[in-house]
């Protein structure tokens, strides 16, 4: 098995995608993913546009895949209504809602109100980041739909990357995949999406850090506007995060 250490070696990460291969070698990643971690592999879905592509490529390999989604609950009514449709379109799956130990009342009782407006780090860790952790503390790899074009932090991303987050490996099939990429495999697989996606959302989390973005903006511009944050903190590493 390709391990935490060992990672950086897998000729998988040298290889181009073939042009005959409609999704940019995401499909064979996740074949060799499942098959080398088995039934410990975990995809941390957002339900973001390219977890709908990424539940679909899943589906063709492993149909009762587990899907964990960190339900801070401050997300939107849309997305907890996707979820339900995913559920109806993909029985199989095994989507586990991951809550944090505290609930957004105690969270204010302990850390006075809008932590988020505040400390973000410090909300998300509470909120998304030691929840995931407990998560990956039974896994040995986990699936993100990290793509390279997403933003200038996201443009070195590997297919098999090693995760000092997490102490794990952290896959990522969609690397070389664009926006347009995603929105067309969406439209010509009749997904379903989040209907905020068409009120000028490209990215959704959580209600507080998630506003429209302009036409010229950066599909990420719009998650923690006001703050020199562009990452909830799990795709860095430790000494980033609180
Ligand atoms: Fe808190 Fe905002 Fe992070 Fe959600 S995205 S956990 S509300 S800081």
């Amino acid at each position: 098995m390709l391990t935490y250490a060992n990672y950086s070696d897998s000729p998988l990460n040298h290889e181009e995608p073939s042009a005959s291969d409609p999704t940019k070698g995401a499909q064979g990643i996740l074949n060799w993913a499942y098959q080398t971690y088995g039934d410990s592999l975990v995809y941390a879905c957002s339900f973001g546009a390219e977890s709908m592509v990424m539940i679909d490529l899943i589906a063709n390999v492993k149909p009762d895949a587990k899907l964990v989604f960190l339900d801070t609950g401050l997300h939107f009514q849309e997305t907890y209504d996707l979820i339900d449709e995913v559920k109806e379109k993909y029985p199989k799956l095994d989507i586990v809602m991951k809550e944090p130990s505290l609930t957004v009342d105690e969270q204010r009782e302990q850390y006075g109100s809008a932590l988020w407006s505040r400390d973000p780090n410090q909300c998300c860790y509470i909120r998304k980041i030691k929840p995931l952790e407990e998560v990956l503390s039974g896994a040995t790899a986990w699936i993100s739909g990290l793509r390279r074009a997403q933003s200038p932090s996201r443009a070195n991303t590997d297919f098999i990357n090693k995760d000092d987050r997490f102490e794990s490996v952290k896959v990522c099939p969609l690397i070389h995949w664009t926006w347009d990429d995603v929105w067309n495999y969406i439209k010509d697989h009749q997904l379903p999406y989040n209907s905020l996606h068409d009120e000028n959302y490209p990215s959704i989390g959580c209600i507080p850090c998630t506003s429209k973005v302009l036409d010229n903006e950066d599909e990420r511009a719009g998650r923690w506007a006001n703050f020199n944050k562009t990452e909830c903190g799990l795709h860095v590493a430790p000494q980033s995060a609180k």
